[in-house]
């Protein structure tokens, strides 16, 4: 049989366990609206004035209505990475060198690369004064159709979104199987993995809270102005202080421009709360800095005796770049010395290909000719940046034709094709049906004191599916639903 009527038809076996037909997906739709509601699965509406204030202008999250099929072991597989890509981006952090000459090229055409390691290389001059470190990373993942592996979109080192609400869709799902359908359909509800992620990411902020040693002071959420995916972060917020107790306070960077103050000796106090974390959920992004003021409070909180979550060599070593320039020949072996770890860590790699060395005129002509195989990747997170299909082509010869400076900003990846499923998506009340693809987020923590590891696990996981005809991905952006998995 050929290969590719062999994936077609263990699709179908696959998407045939977790389907319902529309008659029953209907009646799942007013229950998981109301599910949503009671449990707290919501965004802010941004049709409603004022949304950006919590309990105002509230809408359910967008979410699918059932689980989709996922492989157990690719799943195990990809859980088991969460600690190695903790340890990872630990190493890579710490190697000052590393990240300065990887990102040397990008830099001259981004100038936000620059302004980073502009912080990067001040804080590295003054000395880094605090030597507990924290990550909380999301590593994301598409299942490759051709090969059936497990391939690594890019792994997230700040402001990685949707643990609080991602723990709740599987929740979710497991009610709507349990008690909606499960007498119907034969589904198991016991299939859904227990996904703790928001208990889990609440924990290690309040254990390195704990470990910075000074009970009155707080937990600092770094937040955007226009943010509507608080209640994602407020969940988090939730479990921090229920498990220890901790206060938070959050503001935005200009808040902090002009609240923010250092002493003497480093101790961060924000309106007079001394500050021992400062957790990011906003500064990834170039709006994050409308002004030279939101740099400089980056700046100031950077300087800081605060842990940070990210610090500035955590956020660079989570860089699209940094991704790129690992999976070369032994540059993950430099960082990973254990082969077994290394091997581990470099099945889940993807083709990457930098655009910045002398060697690539044969991969952009590559991507010249057949632009469908590649996307095309600027230093940026949070979703909608990447050049797909023919735009990678009109992009590159663009850049070519402008002197070929402006490739340094970019880098090529190989387009991953996941297998595709009928879904049923939900948004703003409304259900369709969807051709979807999905991709696996998986949540982890590292806590580190010195050379104590304190914390180095996975914790909990987010699928997002989004229709196959949207190249882009990403929940807050519109493309994606929230969902959880249905092991196989
Ligand atoms: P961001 O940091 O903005 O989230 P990503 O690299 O995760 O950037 O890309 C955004 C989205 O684009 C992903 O969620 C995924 O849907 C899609 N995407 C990214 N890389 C690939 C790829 N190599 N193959 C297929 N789709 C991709
Ligand atoms: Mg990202
Ligand atoms: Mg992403």
């Amino acid at each position: 049989m050929a290969l590719s009527s062999k994936i077609k038809e263990e699709e179908n076996l696959e998407r045939a366990q977790v389907s319902v037909s529309k008659d029953v997906a209907a009646t799942l739709v007013s229950k998981a609206l109301t599910w949503a509601s009671l449990n707290g699965l919501v965004i802010g509406d941004r049709s409603i004035e004022g949304s950006v204030n919590p309990g105002v202008g509230i809408v359910h999250a967008p979410v699918a209505l059932l689980p989709s099929p996922f492989p157990e072991a690719l799943f195990q597989q990809a859980l088991n990475l969460g600690s190695h890509f903790n340890t990872l981006v630990d190493r890579v952090s710490s190697d000052s060198d590393f990240l300065e000459q990887t990102l040397a090229k990008t830099r001259t055409a981004d100038p936000f690369t620059d302004k980073l390691l502009d912080i990067h290389s001040k804080i590295r001059a003054e000395g880094i004064v605090q030597n507990i470190h924290l990550g909380m990373h999301r590593s994301d993942y598409m299942r490759d159709m051709v090969t059936g592996k497990l391939l690594q979109v890019e792994i997230n080192t700040i402001s990685s979104s949707f643990a609080g609400l991602g723990s709740l869709v599987s929740q979710l799902h497991r009610y709507s199987l349990l008690d909606v359908i499960k007498r119907v359909e034969h589904l198991d509800p016991g299939k859904v993995p227990e996904n703790n992620a928001a208990v889990a990411f609440g924990d290690v902020l309040g254990l390195a809270w704990k470990e910075f040693g000074n009970t009155s002071a707080a937990v600092l959420v770094v937040v955007q102005p226009n943010e509507r995916n608080m209640y994602d972060q407020f969940w988090l917020e939730k479990y921090l202080h229920e498990l220890h107790g901790a206060n938070v306070i959050r503001r935005t960077l200009s808040e902090l421009y002009s609240q923010a103050h250092l002493s003497s000796n480093g101790t961060l106090s924000v309106d007079g709360h001394p500050v021992a974390v400062i957790y990011y959920r906003s500064g990834y992004a170039p709006t994050d800095y409308p002004s030279e003021r939101e740099w400089h409070a980056r700046l100031l909180l950077e300087r800081s005796s605060a842990i940070k979550c990210p610090s500035i060599s955590y956020h660079l070593a989570g860089t699209k770049k940094v991704q790129q320039e690992l999976a070369k020949p032994n540059v993950l072996e430099r960082f990973v010395q254990d082969k077994n770890a290394a091997e581990i860590i470099r099945e889940c790699f993807a083709g990457l290909w930098g655009l910045d060395s002398e060697e690539c005129h044969e991969i952009i002509n590559k991507a010249i000719q057949q632009p469908e195989l590649f996307v095309l990747k600027p230093q940026r997170e949070g979703g909608g940046n990447n050049i797909y299909g023919s735009a990678v082509k009109a992009k590159l010869e663009e850049l070519l034709r402008d002197g070929g400076a402006g490739l340094s900003a970019y880098i090529l990846m190989q387009r991953i094709f996941p297998p595709t499923y009928t879904s049923y998506l939900l948004r703003g009340g409304e259900w369709s049906a969807e051709q979807a693809v999905s991709e696996l987020g998986i949540f982890s923590a590292y806590l580190r004191n010195g050379e104590r590891e304190i914390t180095n696990k996975d914790c909990g996981y987010l699928l997002r599916t989004k229709a196959s005809k949207v190249d882009e991905g990403g929940v807050a952006t519109g493309f994606a639903v929230l969902d959880s998995v249905y092991l196989l």
